[in-house]
């Protein structure tokens, strides 16, 4: 066994993994990336078709990036963030302003997505405290939702895979049933539907809704879940129904954010404006680690005041606002504006959906493939007609990703949803090889 390896299993603990799958498929040690495509030690070749956990906005070691990040490496890799600022970051939000759902003024910046979710729970429990309002002090959210792993980001998510065992540890919270328009239990079809789930949040918040602090959201896309698509309506409707109750909406972009869905921000295709939004992965396009969670006016102003009153926000993390990662987010906007890369994305969204189509949407065991911006997902089932999924003991979709593997693409799908998300920019011919070997590992798989 090469050296690396043999270190790497010694010392490394990966995430999300059971070790012990690794003594048949040790980790491959990558060498180098560039654009979609990732080199491994012995020189084999990867399709990383997956944006290397959806953070990867625009290819790996893109130039101008990586200029971006070595020019202010030069100049200041860190600095605390309370009371001392930066040119980077400053810019920063002079550019973001620009394309947040309207009515978002305050940056608050942390270094990964479940700290900004952490913030934003906080953050919305104490505008309540300092307002009057101290019975708000619950939550609630989507089930299948998916928002991190810390303990608060994990009790605002549903989905037993990563709580279940940290169940004691974890706050109690509002699980409102998600839409699933998959298998709709209304038996509506995506065309006619008028978000008739929409009745599960009104009987939450009509029993609920005063004492509770915020629901959060994946807002469109339910991306842990299985990539899980619902209709902006819904988003309409629950910013409605945030208002007349007095619950603050989060809504948590980290995976839609920045073109994912096609459009900037998946609160654009409804065009409402959450109270906090979180924002993370796509920001600095997967260079360096860095969130922020966004919010108003109304709610920054709850915490305005003399200090001795004791209003402001005792929320840090030693690596906000890091320079490193801010000059990285610079470079991305700038890609993002003047590449029309979001109008590329749309096209390559559509010529993926019909590659895929025409060849596993026959597949007998191909349930649906749905697709939202460049993200497409297959859902693979047991039974077509009765959508009854595979056991989950065979794990279908994993031994699909060692097969695809083998085949240079990196897949990883979420349980039997295998998924592609890959970097905006991503070339028609890329996304032609990637399909066949997506297919060929199917067929070798499932027949
Ligand atoms: C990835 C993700 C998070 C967590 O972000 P981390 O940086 O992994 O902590 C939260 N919410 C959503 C929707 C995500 O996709």
């Amino acid at each position: 066994m090469n050296k690396l390896v043999e270190d790497d299993l010694k010392y490394i603990w990966h995430p999300c993994s059971q070790m012990k799958d690794y003594e048949e498929l040790p980790p491959i040690v990558i060498d180098h990336g560039k654009g979609s495509y990732l080199y491994d030690i012995n020189g084999n070749e990867y399709i990383d078709i997956i944006s290397s956990w959806w953070c990867n906005l625009l290819g790996h070691c893109n130039q101008d990036i990586n200029d971006a990040v070595k020019k202010q490496l030069d100049k200041l890799e860190h600095v605390i963030f309370a009371n001392l600022s930066h040119a980077a970051a400053i810019e920063l939000c002079r550019e973001l302003i620009k394309i947040v759902p309207k009515g978002l003024t305050k940056f608050n910046f942390s270094d990964n997505g479940s700290a900004s979710v952490e913030c934003a729970l906080k953050m919305a429990f104490q505008y309540h405290a300092q307002t009057g309002q101290s019975r708000r002090t619950g939550f609630m959210c989507l089930s299948e939702g998916y928002h991190g792993e810390t303990i608060g980001a994990l009790s605002v998510g549903s989905m037993d895979l990563y709580a279940k065992i940290y169940k004691p540890m974890l706050m109690e919270t509002i699980h409102v049933e998600a839409p699933d328009c998959y298998r709709c239990p209304y038996d509506k079809k995506r065309e006619i539907c008028g978000c008739e789930c929409f009745e599960k949040a009104e009987a939450a918040f009509a029993r609920y809704g005063q004492e509770t602090a915020a629901m959060i959201i994946e807002p469109l896309l339910q991306g842990s879940a299985g990539m899980r698509i619902y209709p902006p309506l819904y988003l309409r409707k629950l910013r409605k129904l945030c208002d007349e109750t007095g619950v603050l909406l989060i809504v948590d972009e980290i995976a839609t954010g920045f073109g994912r869905t096609g459009k900037m921000f998946a609160c654009d295709y409804a065009g409402i404006t959450p109270d906090i939004m979180c924002i993370s992965k796509g920001l600095t396009g997967g260079y360096m680690p860095m969130a922020m969670t966004i919010t108003t006016e109304r709610i920054y102003a709850a915490f305005y005041a003399d200090y001795s009153e004791g209003r402001a926000f005792m929320h840090s993390h030693t690596y906000s606002g890091n320079p490193l990662g801010c000059s990285a987010a610079l470079a991305v906007q700038k890609i993002l504006r003047e590449g029309r890369v979001l109008e590329h994305a749309q096209t390559t969204g559509k010529y993926l959906h019909a590659k895929l189509k025409e060849a596993l949407g026959e597949h007998r065991n191909v349930g649906e493939i749905r697709h939202i911006g460049l993200i497409n997902a297959i859902e693979l089932v047991r039974d077509k007609d009765s959508k009854e999924p595979f056991d989950a003991g065979l794990r279908t979709g994993y031994q699909i990703y060692k097969e695809a593997l083998e085949k240079g693409l990196l897949l990883r799908p979420l349980g039997d949803v295998l998924y592609f998300n890959p970097a905006l920019n991503i070339d028609e011919k890329t996304l032609d090889k990637a399909v066949e070997k997506c297919e060929a590992a199917i067929r070798m798989i499932l027949g």
